[in-house]
């Protein structure tokens, strides 16, 4: 078939995991033309793998100060909360939450005393130390002390079905080895992006004002077929665990000193089972473990600090996975990360709770949208779309019951 005149748009952006998607809502609400081209399924990379806590800083500030990432992040659970109450846009009434609090805990080490006692430093959520009775059942035999903290925690693949069914039509699904081409400008600008049709081979080409790289691990590669530097991004690779069966329901972290010993989501799997995501010191420890050691030295690890926790009849998995972010030289950045090289912008919002923050850092960017025909979403509406990623637990083969 003959290939058509380039469509002229705003911005393209690559990628659909929590950052692309909020872009998206941002930029439409802005009157700008815009696609985002995803090449797996939405949010494959790490926000379906994520555990959908939406921080506002505590666990920055567990060394008892203020830190620049604490303070970057505050506002957000204010933010989620009207969005997810549906006070604010984007509007995610159905995303599902995994819980409206999350808790805190701490094993009984001086050390960790201090830590949760220094934790309230400047923040919008802090944590309220529970009674005795307040206790959630499954932490009444824990030591030490024992807070509740409004930390929102959502279910991110529901996050995602969410925005994707309201911007269904600017998506598109693509195939990123053979499918996509971009032409540039004697400037090194980015003209035109090709793209093949993954189901009919037809081709499609757009011609965007501005290109969002927000492909989260992608982001790499994208830049170097782009000509730009691929040095400019960092992987820091975590080793989950996973615990599925007769489970309370629990969110939060056990601290131990200034850092998260242990961090537990539950979700529900698509049998109704509790399912416990485990991140944390633990997840970093485990990277060099083999997924049966790791879930050996999981099971010590939760029923130290889960006094009285019943793990026999629960059957355990890992999974491998990277956090994809600016390079920081192997640390996490305090902020999310947006490079601007000509009309291609490279974003990194280093947690899921700062795509609010990363998409509004965007859109000041690209200042006002462009005429754009009306229409331009007619050329793409016989295009495949992409399918929202499956969380771990429903594609993992292997549970392990006898460790
Ligand atoms: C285990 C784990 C737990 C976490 N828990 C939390 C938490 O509780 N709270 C929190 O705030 N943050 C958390 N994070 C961090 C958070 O998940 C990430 O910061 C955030 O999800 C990154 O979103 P993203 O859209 O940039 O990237 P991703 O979610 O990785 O999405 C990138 C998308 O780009 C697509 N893509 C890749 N290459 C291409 C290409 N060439 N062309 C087009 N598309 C492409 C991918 O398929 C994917 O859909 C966690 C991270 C991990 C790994």
């Amino acid at each position: 078939m003959p290939e058509a005149g380039p469509i002229q748009l705003d911005v393209v952006i690559l990628g659909g995991g929590g950052a692309g998607l909020w872009l998206l809502d941002e930029l439409v609400r802005r009157d700008f033309s815009v696609l985002l081209l995803e090449a797996n399924e939405l949010g494959s990379g790490q926000t379906v793998a994520s555990q959908g806590i939406i921080h506002g800083g505590l666990k920055y500030t567990l060394s008892g100060f203020m830190t620049p990432s604490a303070s970057a992040i505050r506002d957000m659970p204010g933010v989620w909360r009207a969005c997810l109450a549906g006070d604010r846009e984007p509007h995610l009434t159905a995303t599902r939450l995994r819980g409206e609090c999350c808790y805190l805990w701490q094993t009984a080490s001086l050390k960790s005393r201090l830590g949760m006692a220094g934790a309230r430093a400047g923040l919008r959520v802090v944590p309220q130390k529970l009674d005795a009775d307040e206790r959630p059942a499954v932490l009444r035999s824990c030591p030490g002390v024992v807070a509740q903290l409004d930390e929102q925690v959502i279910d991110p693949a529901s996050f995602v079905s969410d925005l994707a069914w309201q911007h269904r039509r600017h998506l598109l699904h693509i195939d990123a080895n053979d499918g996509l081409e971009f032409d540039q400008a004697d400037s090194g600008e980015v003209s035109c992006v090709r793209l093949k049709n993954p189901k009919s081979g037809d081709d499609l080409a757009l011609a965007p004002r501005h290109v969002v790289l927000a492909a989260g691990g992608g982001n790499a590669e994208l830049r170097e077929r782009i000509g730009l530097s691929a040095q400019t991004m960092q992987r820091r690779p975590l080793h989950m665990v996973m615990l599925r069966g007769e489970l309370p329901s629990l969110n939060g972290h056990c601290v131990d000193g200034a850092s998260t010993r242990v961090t537990i989501t539950t979700a529900k799997d698509s049998t109704g089972r509790n399912v416990w995501q485990v991140g944390g010191r633990i997840a970093e420890d485990g990277v060099d473990l083999e997924p049966r050691q790791l879930v050996a030295h999981a099971r010590k690890e939760i029923q130290a600090v889960l006094p009285g926790i019943g793990l026999g009849e629960v059957q355990w998995s890992t999974y491998r996975i990277d956090r994809a972010e600016a390079a920081a030289a192997g640390r996490r950045p305090e902020d999310v990360s947006i490079i601007h090289d000509g009309n291609v912008i490279t974003a990194w919002p280093t947690k899921l709770a700062l795509v609010p923050k990363l998409a509004e850092g965007i859109a000041s960017l690209l200042g006002e949208p462009g005429a754009t025909e009306e229409d331009f979403l007619h050329g793409v509406e016989s295009w495949p779309q992409p399918e929202v990623a499956l969380p771990p637990w429903e594609t993992t083969q292997q549970w392990f019951d006898d460790v």
